[in-house]
């Protein structure tokens, strides 16, 4: 698939945190649009997916000058109180073209050299282990949250096409834990899975966030039914993941590996 690529000179950085985000002070995107086009990305009906007049996950803006303009906002910020900082809501700040452009690494600098109060990292790429030098530098004040929606790689496939391997994504986030930077695994949104799940994260994750489209699309499922996601599930034949209690199977799941202090559902793993 061609992707286009857009230079964006922006005039802000930091939004303020709303809606699922009010517990954060603001949400940080590097980018808009992404390259992972995600079947079940619930920003593919937010205006700034239908306006484009292009398919979600074909096209990526890049945000120029971006440190230069966050240093300053950050600055700013702080002076009004703390800073915790969501990235990045309606992207994923590692697209592949952060391998060139480091606009993320060039935000993480400005980050490890005056830090917020609170930095949350969630991607699905394993780019972000390029960057554990900057992040070791935020100590407690960071968390990385990988994506992990299956242990099941032909599911993945099937869901997200675009996105990155399951094996590299854990591989990534045992990377981070052994530089000491704080991870989470975010099975989010819940995809089928097998029971063996629970096991290959206990190896490389002590905590993990579990979510599905009926407690965190914001809409109590609306927004992904809108997208058609039940007929993808049944094209495998397992409509039965697509329901609002099938999360309790995989949360008892986990249960037996995990001690439940470390289980956060929906909302709860992504405050800061
Ligand atoms: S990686 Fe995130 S932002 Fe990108 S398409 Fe997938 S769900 Fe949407």
């Amino acid at each position: 698939m061609k992707l286009e690529y857009v230079y964006k000179y922006p005039k802000t950085l930091l939004n303020k945190g709303t809606g699922f985000l009010s517990d954060y002070s603001h949400s940080l995107n590097p980018y808009t649009g992404c390259s992972f086009g995600c079947s079940y990305c619930y920003v593919r009906g937010m205006p700034v997916s239908i306006f484009r007049n292009a398919d979600w996950g074909t096209w990526v803006d890049i945000k120029k000058s971006a440190a230069d303009i966050f240093r300053k906002e950050l600055t700013k910020a702080k002076t009004k109180g703390p800073v915790t900082i969501f990235m990045s809501s309606s992207t994923d700040p590692y697209q592949p073209i952060e391998y060139k452009e480091q606009v993320t690494r060039s935000l993480l600098e400005v980050m490890a050299a005056d830090p917020p109060d609170f930095l949350f990292v969630q991607t699905r790429s394993p780019l972000v282990r390029r960057d554990i030098d900057l992040l070791q530098r935020l100590g407690e004040k960071v968390r990385v949250s990988i994506t992990v929606e299956t242990d099941r790689e032909d599911i993945r496939k099937h869901f997200s096409p675009g996105a990155p391997p399951i094996n590299a994504r854990l591989k990534t986030l045992q990377l981070l834990a052994d530089a000491g930077v704080p991870t989470q695994a975010a099975i989010a949104p819940m995809l089928p899975s097998s029971e063996a799940f629970p096991y290959l994260l206990q190896s490389v994750v002590h905590r993990v966030c579990l979510d599905d489209y009926f407690m965190g699309d914001g809409s109590g499922g609306k927004r992904t039914r809108q997208l058609g996601m039940e007929a993808l599930y049944k094209d495998l034949d397992l409509e039965e993941w697509y329901h609002p209690d099938a999360y309790k199977i995989v949360y008892e799941r986990f249960k037996q590996v995990f001690p439940e202090d470390q289980i956060y559902v929906s909302q709860k793993g992504f405050e800061p």
